[in-house]
């Protein structure tokens, strides 16, 4: 059964420790001191308790009460004319001591082990993975099932390089200048390295009835600390010049082979000649730290 370290301020009463946890469940209880001048209170508790009774997910604020006290998630609440276990009415009133106890919790990053001290807000893990420096990204490389941080990935690419028996084929990245992208459409991916910071940017080309989508990402976890980049995206074919710019350069932890739905430049079926695609693309960084 899984379990989640509860941290709460401790106040006057700070030898009661009770946090709505019944004696049977708590199987320790600690003070430790923490950030800031807060005081917590580190105790265990059943994380089926924070579970929705209706839907068994993690509850999420607003959560709500029956008039008999039962609970129901912000998700289950609108779906539902009468309480489940009660058949009293559900969705008046919210359940504001839930709340708070779920506001008051946080738990170790999942990266943990890979590194990350921070806590996270409990329910809000996959918001936080998402920026986290420590998270897990994948080798682009077709047949490749290397993953690790965004600078082990980085290395672990062109120290394969070396080896002509692999694919990990890459072209050096230079920012802020106008480059020509010369690929196959049939090659779906082009991999640039910035060498110097431990970047990968990968160039993906999605053949469509209607033409080609074209995106360019970079992967490594969006963290702030990690800076923000843009780019800039032509193709020019008969004389005539097609662009695409994009403020805010796409972070992913594994490229898909799926074709997005948004932010891409298509060149429509009839702008094609041939299989080779020409592009120029200009990667600027827009606020480095
Ligand atoms: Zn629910
Ligand atoms: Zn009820
Ligand atoms: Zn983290
Ligand atoms: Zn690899």
């Amino acid at each position: 059964m899984g379990r989640v370290n509860i941290y709460k301020p401790l106040g006057k009463r700070a030898g009661s420790r009770s946090i709505g946890v019944s004696r049977k469940r708590q199987t320790s209880s600690s003070v430790s001191p923490t950030d800031g001048s807060k005081k917590r209170s580190t105790l265990q508790m059943d994380l089926e308790v924070l579970e929705c009774p209706i839907c068994f997910e993690t509850m999420t604020i607003p959560i709500f009460q029956c008039d008999n006290g039962h609970l129901a998630c912000s998700s289950c609440c609108p779906k539902l004319s009468k309480c489940p276990s009660c058949a009293l009415p559900i969705g008046r009133i919210r359940c504001r001591a839930m709340e708070s106890v779920l506001r008051s919790i946080s738990i170790p990053c999942p990266n943990a082990k890979l590194g990350c001290t921070k806590n996270v807000s409990y329910g809000l893990e996959s918001t936080h993975v998402k920026e986290c420096i420590f998270s897990r990204c994948s080798c682009p490389a077709l047949d490749c099932d290397y993953t690790g941080s965004y600078k082990d990935i980085c290395r672990h690419y062109y120290t394969y390089n070396s080896d002509p028996a692999t694919v990990h084929l890459y072209e050096p990245l230079m920012y802020n200048i106008s480059f020509n992208v010369r690929m196959n459409i049939s090659d779906k991916i082009k991999i640039y390295v910035d060498d110097i910071s431990d970047r990968l940017f990968a160039v993906q080309c999605f053949r469509e009835p209607y033409g080609v989508c074209v995106t360019v990402s970079c992967i490594a976890p969006s963290a702030p600390e990690l800076g923000k980049f843009s780019y800039h995206l032509s193709y020019t074919v008969d004389g005539d010049t097609m662009t695409y710019e994009s403020a805010d350069l796409k972070r992913i932890h594994k490229v898909s082979f799926q074709t997005p739905l948004e932010k891409f430049m298509l060149i429509p079926h009839s702008a094609l000649r041939g299989e080779m695609l020409e592009m120029k693309l200009t990667i600027r960084k827009v606020n480095q730290v």
